[in-house]
C-alpha cells in the first residue's frame, strides 16, 4: 500500500499539543501549565446533581437528539438573565442545540455550512480544532493575525486586514473571544465593526464564546447581540469552563432555527446524543446564582494575577489576558525564539510544562517566540510553578 492512510485533509495534523504536552507533564511530573483543565473539580451541588441523574436513571439511555427539554431551557434562560438586555434571547426548542463540549458544536456547524472550497475567516493564532474542522470540511482557512503589542502588553486585531481577507469566497467568520490563547476580549467597537463586515458581505458568523464567564476586564458581549448579527450567527458555549468540568463535554449552540437545524443534520451522525445525566447537572449548574459566576471569575483573576507576576519576576515579557485561563508569554527577554524547542525543554530545566503558541498558527514565523501557560490551578500550584521559573 503506497498510499499513505491518513488522508489528505488531516495529514497535516499530528497529534494534537495538548495530548503531547499532558502526557509529557506526566512523564516528568512537572507541573502542567500546559492543557487548560481546571485541577479541581466544579461546585459539589453540581457534581451531585450528576450523581443524582445517574441514580434516578435519567439520562443512562439515549437522550433526546437536541438534548434534554431542562438543559435547552436552561441554556436559553442562561442567555436571557446574562444578555437579554442586549436583547438576545433563544427559543428553547427550535433555537438551542445540546453537542458534546464546544468541540463537537464547532465541528458540526463547519461540517454543516460549508461547501469545499469555501473560505473560512478565522483569527490567528487559533484553538487547534478550528483548522481541522474547516479541513474535513474540504474548505479553506483564510488566518487572519492578532498581533501582539509589547506597549500595551496586549493582543490586537487589525480590521483593516480582516476586511481586506473577505473575499467572493469567504462563506464565514470563526471568531473567538475571549481568545484563546492571547486572553484577548474583543471591544465593543471591534465587534461593530465585525458586526458591520458580516452585514455588509453577507457572512455567517460563528462565534466561540466558551469563556464567556472568564472576563477579567469589562464585561463578555455576545457577538450575536449586534445589529444585523442574531440572524447570521451561530453561538457557541459548554460547560467545561465555566463550571470546572471539563471531562463532562456537554456543549451547546444558540442560533436562529434555520443554522440549527442545519448544525443538528451534521450533529446527528457525529455523536448523536451525549452525556445524558450530566445534561441534567449542567442545567441545574446553569441556574445556579449570580455570586457563583461572579466568584468564579473572581477567583481566575486573582490566579492570573498570582502566575503573571511569577512570570514576570521570571523574566518573560508577559501579556496579561483580558480573559481565558492563559496567559502568553514572550520568551525572548530570557534569550529563546524557539517556542517548541522551549516547551520541549522546560519540564528537564523547571519542571514545568507550557504550550509553544506556534502551533496556533499557519503564519508560524508570528508565533514562534511565544508560549502560553494555564493559569485554572490552585495559587499554591501557581506558587511553585513560578518559583521553579526563576531559575531560568
Ligand atoms: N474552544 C476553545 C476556544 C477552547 O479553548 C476549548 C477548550 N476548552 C474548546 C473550544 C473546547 O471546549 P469543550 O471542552 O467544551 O469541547
Ligand atoms: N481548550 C483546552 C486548551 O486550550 C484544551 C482542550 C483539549 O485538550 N482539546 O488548553
Amino acid at each position: 500500500m503506497d498510499r499513505p492512510l491518513l488522508n489528505r485533509r488531516l495529514a497535516e495534523f499530528g497529534t494534537t499539543i495538548f495530548a503531547e504536552m499532558s502526557a509529557l507533564a506526566v512523564r516528568t511530573g512537572s507541573i502542567n501549565l500546559g492543557q487548560g483543565f481546571p485541577d479541581a473539580d466544579g461546585p459539589e451541588e453540581v457534581r451531585e446533581a450528576a450523581v443524582r441523574a445517574l441514580r434516578d436513571g435519567r439520562g443512562n439511555q439515549y437522550p433526546p437528539g437536541p438534548g434534554i427539554p431542562e438543559l435547552r431551557t436552561a441554556v436559553a434562560a442562561h442567555q436571557e438573565r446574562f444578555y437579554g438586555h442586549r436583547g438576545l434571547s433563544y427559543d428553547p426548542d427550535t433555537e438551542v442545540l445540546v453537542t458534546a463540549g464546544a468541540t463537537e458544536a464547532i465541528a458540526a456547524t463547519l461540517l454543516a455550512l460549508l461547501e469545499p472550497d469555501d473560505e473560512v475567516i478565522a483569527l490567528e493564532p487559533y484553538y487547534d480544532s478550528y483548522a481541522a474542522c474547516i479541513a474535513m470540511a474540504g474548505a479553506r482557512r483564510v488566518p487572519v493575525t492578532l498581533r501582539p503589542d509589547p506597549e500595551a502588553g496586549s493582543y490586537r486585531l487589525d480590521l483593516d486586514e480582516l476586511r481586506d481577507a473577505v473575499t467572493d469566497r469567504t462563506r464565514l467568520l470563526l471568531l473567538n473571544t475571549p481568545h484563546n490563547p492571547t486572553g484577548t476580549v474583543l471591544s465593543a467597537g471591534e465587534l461593530a465593526e465585525i458586526a458591520r463586515l458580516a452585514v455588509e458581505r453577507d457572512l455567517l458568523v460563528v462565534t466561540d464564546e466558551v469563556y464567556e464567564h472568564l472576563v477579567f476586564e469589562g464585561e463578555h458581549l455576545p457577538l450575536a447581540s449586534f445589529p444585523g448579527m442574531r440572524e447570521r450567527t451561530v453561538t457557541i458555549s459548554s460547560a467545561g469552563k465555566t463550571f470546572s468540568f471539563t471531562g463532562w463535554k456537554v456543549g451547546w449552540v444558540t442560533a436562529p432555527a434555520e443554522l440549527v437545524t442545519a448544525v443538528r443534520a451534521a450533529k446527528q451522525f457525529l455523536t448523536y446524543v451525549s452525556a445524558g445525566p450530566f445534561q441534567y447537572a449542567v442545567a441545574e449548574a446553569l441556574a445556579l446564582p449570580d455570586s457563583y459566576y461572579s466568584g468564579l471569575r473572581e477567583d481566575l483573576r486573582t490566579k492570573r494575577d498570582v502566575l503573571a507576576r511569577g512570570l514576570s519576576d521570571a523574566g518573560f515579557r508577559v501579556y496579561a489576558p483580558s480573559g481565558t485561563y492563559f496567559i502568553t508569554t514572550d520568551i525572548r527577554p530570557l534569550g529563546h525564539d524557539d517556542g517548541f524547542a522551549f516547551c520541549r525543554a522546560l519540564p528537564e530545566r523547571a519542571g514545568v510544562v507550557a504550550i509553544p503558541n506556534a502551533v496556533f498558527y499557519d503564519h508560524k514565523d508570528e508565533g514562534a517566540p511565544y508560549v502560553r501557560f494555564a493559569f485554572c490551578k490552585g495559587v499554591d500550584v501557581l506558587r511553585e510553578a513560578a518559583d521553579r521559573l526563576q531559575k531560568l
